[in-house]
């Protein structure tokens, strides 16, 4: 029979041991681990060649790599020391000289029934670990994944990213969103940031995102918001809706109610969150596209005498206008020079102040607002200043309300 035979050949490549014997016929038969199905295979082979059956000495493919399943779970149970886990999974970095061995094998005998060393190992320390720690391996959503990293004799643990949902209001202006390098040393640190590396010394990222590296005992908290608002602009009304990625937390269970209480502390009325819900790695993607309408409450200075009817007619032109915005000027260095068209899709005056106007102004998502009152040059077409025949500038802006996906178009 065909098995014999390819037994007898793989024998005569040297010493090799009942799982590695068993794992080139893994597909074949189940209900047998491989080191079984080896065991028989060999003695089926000494009963076929009436010889003597006598155990195999050192295995040349794996150098007996399996009698340390113990250990290397072991190892995996230790290295998981301090970090809270329901789930895992182990991964294999064979050393190329084990999977050429191998390789060589099911080339020579044209096997297409072998299971590779990879996956048995990665069963067997998988079940090993259960076994004495009482985890579960779960190969879909695993808490961490356990590398048994076979060249350098070592266990490399990665912790899957927590995420959550919530919504926050910036409060002070000249924050920005995420954290900038120093335009000066790009982060290195240097006069001019005082060896800090940072252009600023806050942004919302990290006001929400400190507290949380200490409470999960995180590696780091990375914010990806639904849009963004410009550094001197408030984001106030309901908030901007973001999802918060904890990178590698030692820690996974939290309440949320404690987490949002402990930011809101700690960044003191600069920033406010609500952390609704967990998220998952899922919607970093459908939030970060997501583009939903923004509404603006922004004071405007206007040159010049101008009557009640002249800024009433020219906002109701606005209304509803498709506006043509030519990247603006303050921004051309970081973004495409390309003409977009955005819609207004509402704008009323509801106040003054000290001879300034208040408007509340609800565009399509990328409408830049500060360009829509200026006309940049000429850049944005139709804008207040235009209409008016006056130039007419933002004095200070507030984000109030961000459309979040959920009731989205
Ligand atoms: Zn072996
Ligand atoms: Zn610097």
């Amino acid at each position: 029979m065909v098995i014999a035979e390819d037994v007898e050949k793989i024998l005569s490549y040297g010493e090799i041991c009942d799982h590695c014997l068993g794992r080139f016929f893994g597909k074949l038969s189940h209900g047998l681990s491989n080191d079984e199905r080896g065991k028989a295979l060999r003695i089926a082979h000494c009963l076929h060649e009436n010889i003597p059956y006598a155990p195999p000495g050192p295995c040349w493919i794996c150098g007996d790599i399996f009698s340390r399943v113990g250990e290397w779970a072991d190892r995996v149970i230790e290295a998981t020391e301090g970090i809270e886990y329901g789930s895992f999974i182990i991964g294999t970095r064979v050393p190329p000289v084990i999977a050429e061995s191998e390789e060589i094998i099911w080339s020579d005998l044209s096997l297409s029934h072998a299971e590779p060393l990879k996956s048995e190992m990665n069963r067997e320390v998988g079940k090993a670990v259960a076994r004495k720690w009482g985890k579960v391996a779960d190969p879909k959503q695993p808490d961490i994944v356990a590398i048994l990293n076979l060249a350098e004799d070592c266990v490399e643990i990665q912790i899957r990213s927590l995420f959550i949902y919530g919504r926050y209001r910036k409060l002070e202006r000249g924050i920005p969103q995420t954290h900038w390098f120093c335009r000066a040393c790009q982060g290195k640190g240097c006069e001019k940031c005082n060896y800090t590396g940072k252009q600023y010394q806050d942004s919302v990222e990290e006001l929400i995102g400190r507290p949380i590296i200490r409470l999960f005992s995180a590696g780091n908290a990375i914010l990806h918001g639904s849009g963004r608002e410009d550094i001197d602009a408030r984001m106030v009304g309901t908030g901007r809706p973001f999802v918060m990625e904890v990178v590698a937390p030692r820690i996974r269970t939290a309440d949320l109610a404690l987490v949002q209480h402990e930011i809101n502390q700690a960044a003191a009325g600069r920033v406010e969150v609500t952390l609704e819900r967990w998220s998952t790695h899922k919607e970093v993607e459908i939030i970060k596209s997501t583009k939903g309408y923004k509404k603006y409450r922004i004071l405007v200075e206007i040159d010049g005498l101008y009557s009640p009817d002249e800024l009433q007619s020219a906002i109701q032109s606005l209304k509803g206008a498709k506006v043509n915005q030519r990247t603006p000027i303050r921004v051309a260095h970081r973004r495409a020079d390309r003409v977009r068209e955005r819609r207004v899709l509402d704008i009323s005056v509801v106040g003054k102040d000290s001879g300034r106007v208040i408007l509340e102004i609800t565009g399509e998502a990328g409408l830049y607002i500060k360009e829509l009152v200026s006309g940049d040059q000429g850049r944005t077409e139709p804008s207040l200043s235009g209409l008016l025949g006056r130039s007419a500038r933002v004095c200070s802006l507030d984000v109030v309300e961000v459309q979040g996906y959920e009731e989205g178009e």
